[in-house]
């Protein structure tokens, strides 16, 4: 038996024990006739002390030679310590080691591990099942894993089967470039790594199967962002006969659950907030709605008063800063600095405030008068002590730009608190959104997503204004689940296809599949996908969701450690029929 205990486990209850406990070193104090030891497994620490007078002498002499990492094996007798440390579990004893195996020695680490490291992260990614020893980085694993625990137990209840789906497909259209692996078989062909399993999900509806749900892996070769992972894990579900409206409540129930479950919290029933609302109130379709200073448009107020800037726009809109009035002159131009930056790109900001004595002081006194200045601030709910920023363009840009401004004052007002949980769902999101590069629609949420049927007539006339039974679950400013009601019906599937400029052929080579299926009795169905590994980045309150992932890639899409990705060589190309062009090797 290697082990009789764990490192965690032994305080005062087991007093005079012989016990064996096995772990690594983590600290090692050598006074010289006496060795102190933290040793570490998952568990926890405990100490260990070797002492000349009371530990055989061979087992002193061999303890002489323990450094950090090394893993060993210890007998021992569990005794009081003299220096209690209330702050660990098992700090009221110690271990007094009479017989001691070294398991394995280790090379001294590159970083320390403790909780506190001088491992930076290229060096810690590199060597990760060594932070993964770290406390931080090991909780946060464990958070991962009750929380995918807590969803499994949850869905499985309600009656949501898991299913597997395969990762060597065809090409799913879902907004990203696919990853491919070549056939070797197949000489000249690939299959594609899924960007979700969505179809295979539909069809699981067909097959009947009613309720699935899957923990999953998705591949995506996007451009790589901060805090992006080319590849993730999804919670992806689908329910067949079901309205948007069911989705709604099942997956309300699944994150209220969570949320109760992991973080003790209760939350109300979701606000939910339309597309176009959420773009004219926040200027982004996942708002954070931890705090107000929502979107005031002024074009009535504050257009045909000679101030030109603002004539000629397509929108004039502000947001009221709760008691910012008194930011100093330097620190506003700061923030129009800040506007200004390419990010965010905004020509200017105009600012008002609303001082204390009821009186405004505003960068634009020269083109309106306090009672101008007054209705903005009735019209913005701005009090006394509040400051009003304006920002004005064309309205998709200058909603985003506010939108960033919005986020900053936030942040910099302390209002973007990581214990406040505010979800709320977006519907109605548009079916189709245009694109100026290739000059089509292209689907908002995917192709599969089913037009809402009162809209059906508009398809071909007004295709724009067409809205889809789609919807986003958003968590403090992030997108944390979406979903839609899918198109059952094959002649309007072919017909969206039509619209996102497939030809007959492309739609039934890449898609026939799918459309053969909903000829064969395919229920009307929805579904919902959740991204676990932000899920739980947001519910362990942190921003980055590399932490929450056991080996993550770096920003560069690399994964450090494993040197991947990485050329392969002549013969295996050879064997996949495959030519590096001189031009690309170099
Ligand atoms: N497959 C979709 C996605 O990955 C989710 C869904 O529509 O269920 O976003």
């Amino acid at each position: 038996m290697y082990r009789t205990h764990n490192c965690g486990d032994l305080s005062l209850d087991q007093l005079n024990q012989n016990v064996t406990l096995c772990g690594w070193v983590q600290k090692n104090r050598n006074k010289g006739f006496i060795i102190w030891i933290d040793l570490r497994d998952r568990y926890g620490i405990t100490q260990l002390v070797f002492d000349e007078e009371r530990t055989p002498k061979a087992i002193f002499e061999n303890a002489q030679s323990l450094a950090r990492e090394f893993v060993i094996q210890v007998q021992g007798t569990v005794i009081e310590r003299e220096s209690k440390n209330p702050n660990m579990t098992t700090g009221a004893i110690e271990v007094l080691v009479h017989d001691l195996k070294i398991l394995n020695p280790s090379k001294t680490p590159p970083f320390t591990i403790e909780n506190d490291t001088d491992g930076g992260e290229e060096l810690r990614m590199q060597y990760r099942y060594l932070d993964i020893r770290r406390n931080p980085v090991k909780a946060k694993l464990l958070f991962r894993h009750r929380v995918s625990m807590a969803v499994r137990n949850y869905l499985s209840k309600a009656g949501f089967i898991d299913v597997e789906t395969p990762y060597l497909i065809k090409s799913t259209p879902e907004g990203a470039r696919d990853f491919v692996v070549p056939s070797r078989m197949n000489e000249g062909q690939f299959y594609a790594l899924p960007q979700s399993p969505q179809t295979f999900k539909q069809l699981l509806m067909v097959g009947g199967m009613d309720r699935y749900f899957q923990i999953v892996k998705c591949f995506r070769d996007e451009d790589l962002r901060a805090d992006r992972q080319p590849e993730f894990t999804q919670i992806d579900c689908e329910m067949a006969f079901v309205e948007q409206e069911d989705i709604l409540n099942q997956f309300e129930g699944l994150t209220r659950h969570l949320l109760k479950e992991i973080k003790g919290i209760e939350v109300d029933t979701f606000p939910r907030i339309s597309f176009d609302e959420a773009m004219k109130t926040y200027g982004n379709d996942k708002p954070d709605i931890r705090f107000g200073m929502t979107f005031c448009e002024l074009n009535e107020l504050a257009q045909g008063k000679g101030f030109s800037v603002f004539d000629s726009q397509e929108l004039v809109v502000g947001i009221t800063v709760p008691e910012a009035a008194e930011m100093s002159r330097k620190e506003i131009d700061a923030l129009i600095e800040w506007v200004k930056r390419p990010q965010i790109g905004a020509k200017g900001l105009v600012y008002v405030k609303c001082l204390s004595d009821g009186s405004f002081k505003s960068s634009v006194d020269k083109f309106f008068s306090p009672e101008d200045l007054a209705a903005w601030a009735g019209h913005c709910k701005a009090q006394a002590g509040d400051l009003i920023l304006v920002l004005s363009g064309d309205t998709k840009t200058t909603r985003t730009q506010l939108s960033a401004l919005r986020m900053e004052m936030a942040e910099r007002l302390g209002l973007r608190n990581p214990e406040v949980f505010a979800p709320l769902w977006v519907t109605d999101f548009p079916l189709l959104e245009w694109d100026d590069e290739s000059k089509r629609y292209h689907a908002m949420h995917h192709p599969f997503t089913a037009p809402k049927p009162e809209h059906l007539n508009l398809l071909k006339s007004d295709p724009a204004s067409v809205k889809a039974n789609a919807y986003d679950l958003v968590l403090n400013g992030n997108e944390i689940g979406g979903g839609s009601i899918r198109i059952h019906n094959q002649e309007l599937q072919s017909q969206m296809f039509d619209l996102l400029g497939f030809s007959k052929k492309e739609a039934q080579a890449q898609f026939g599949f799918l459309m053969d299926a909903f000829q064969y009795g395919a229920p009307p169905h929805g579904g919902i996908a959740f991204g676990l590994d932000r899920l739980v980045a947001i519910l362990g309150g942190e921003e980055t969701i590399r932490d929450f992932i056991a080996f993550p890639k770096n920003n560069s899409g690399r994964d450090v450690m494993i040197d991947a990705p990485a050329p392969i060589d002549d013969a295996q190309l050879a064997e996949l029929s495959l030519k590096i062009t001189a031009a690309k090797k170099e």
